[in-house]
């Protein structure tokens, strides 16, 4: 229901959705006039607002979208500063034509700076070149009381170990410092090979694990000996061509379609004529920026395909011996519960950072989405259960459900991030609706 003054707010899964007291500063000043004001009271940052459940949700919500001011490249040196409040296509397009890249890419180039910090985003290549704030050399944060600090791995590393990754709990990030990555065109040399099962998937991506960039495509409806049968895609940056970004347009989803449109039936006839469509053609492939690394963008507001009640993306992580295992059970109570997910995303992580709150550690990343309906919760939480059997964790950024228990049990970094959101931030001022749900801010803090 929404309350006079408050706007009806949701993330990319648009579960939950709840009334928030809306505001953009248009610069700093604003913003610290804002928070000096104490009428926001408790309040979160928000940036595009594409983390898929409740963590820039609150009854006050500061858009840091209107932080957009600075964007210089030392183009010699490849650095970058930039304000919080610029999109990743937006960078990419005054860096590419200077030969330099985002080192980390998520799945959507529409994310602002401070989304892809505090939520720490890992990309295709986390196997090799680590998470987004692993390239950040110092950032700006507005503290609660309208103090600017900044920290680095080297300036005042707790609290940036905090604020990486520390969905906007610490602060309000105001602008960061990039190393971005050499290219010398803006072309993708990509590469498919079909594996028949879950095994082959693991095995070709351990095969190549050289390789700059890499994720599978499952089709998680097959059942016994074809459980787990995907695409494997591998690609490098080609050596030789021009350096070009435009950021493509992307075709509407004008209104939220019958969510019955996605059921098991449909899923399933999508996902063996894709595989066979992609088995057909594998082998390699020439690929644009945006063809390879956000092919979803092409399709804006595609969240509206799962109907009027949302859905959820179920991201969690298993350490490496544990992967294999962890991920066939995982995949057979999905399967068992008759529940299907359009996309599911099989990725590599290399080692785990020190940021307290980041998601990615050694193992396996998988990714499923579900049309919301009541059966699912049910079904989610035996999926905690061999999640945590198995000594992994659920990706905060993705969540809308999680427990506090299966929080603290996954993140066990959690009692000294309190620590020091307790030393910057002691009036609880930044809280999210996902951070009062497990038990940061909320009852169990
Ligand atoms: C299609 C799609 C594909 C994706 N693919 C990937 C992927 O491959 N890898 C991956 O890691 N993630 C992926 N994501 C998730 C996405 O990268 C993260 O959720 C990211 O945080 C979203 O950034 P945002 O600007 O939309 O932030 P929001 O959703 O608005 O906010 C997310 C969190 O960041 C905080 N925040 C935002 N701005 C600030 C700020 N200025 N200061 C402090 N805190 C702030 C908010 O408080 C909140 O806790 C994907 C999302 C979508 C929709």
């Amino acid at each position: 229901m929404k309350e006079p003054g408050k706007t009806l707010i949701h993330g990319w899964g648009r579960f939950p959705r709840a009334g928030a007291r809306m505001s953009e500063p248009a610069d700093v000043d604003g913003l610290r006039a804002l928070l000096k004001d104490e009428s926001p009271g408790a309040c979160i940052a928000r940036g595009s607002g594409l983390s898929y459940g409740d963590s820039a949700l609150a009854g006050s919500v500061i858009s840091s979208l209107g932080l957009r001011h600075v964007c210089e490249l030392d183009s010699a040196d490849g650095v970058l500063r930039c304000s919080a409040g610029l999109n990743l296509r937006e960078i990419l397009r005054e860096v590419v034509p200077e030969g330099w890249i985002l080192p980390v890419l998520p799945g959507t180039a529409l994310v602002s700076i401070g989304g892809a910090i505090a939520a720490d985003i890992h990309g295709k290549n986390h196997h090799r070149h680590g998470s987004f704030c692993e390239h950040v050399r110092e950032l700006s944060l507005m503290l609660a009381d309208g103090e600017v600090v900044h920290c680095g791995p080297e300036r005042n590393p707790e609290l940036f170990q905090a604020t990486c990754g520390g969905m906007g709990l610490t602060g309000i990030i105001l602008e960061a410092e990039l190393k971005l990555a050499p290219i010398t065109s803006s072309k993708m040399a990509g590469r498919s090979l079909p594996a028949a099962n879950l095994a082959e998937c693991f095995e070709l991506l351990e095969a190549h694990e050289q390789a700059h960039y890499s994720v599978a495509w499952l089709d998680c409806l097959m059942r016994g000996p074809h459980m787990g049968r995907g695409i494997i895609y591998l690609a490098e940056h080609e050596i030789e061509g021009e350096l070009r970004y435009r950021g493509r347009r992307a075709l509407g989803v004008p209104f939220a379609t019958p969510g019955m449109l996605l059921n098991r039936r449909s899923l399933s006839m999508f996902n063996s004529t894709y595989y066979r469509w992609q088995n057909f053609r594998a082998g390699r492939n020439r690929l644009d920026l945006d063809a390879y690394f956000f092919p979803l963008d092409r399709i804006r507001n595609w969240n509206r395909l799962y109907g009027a009640a949302g859905f959820l993306q179920y991201q969690f992580v298993l350490p490496l011996d544990a992967a294999r295992e962890g991920i066939a059970s995982v995949l057979r109570k999905v399967s068992d519960a008759g529940k299907g997910s359009f996309l599911s995303v099989l990725k590599k992580m290399g080692p785990a950072n020190g940021n307290l709150l980041s998601f990615p550690t050694g193992g396996y990343t998988l990714a499923l989405d579900f049309r919301r309906e009541a059966s699912l919760f049910p079904m989610l939480e035996q999926l905690d259960a061999v999640v945590l059997d198995h000594g992994g964790r659920i990706y905060l950024a993705k969540d809308a459900r999680m427990s506090e228990t299966v929080f603290k049990a996954g993140y066990p970094d959690w009692e000294r991030f309190l620590a020091i959101k307790q030393r910057v931030d002691p009036n609880m001022r930044f809280r999210s609706a996902q951070s009062d749900r497990i038990g940061l801010t909320g009852r169990g803090a």
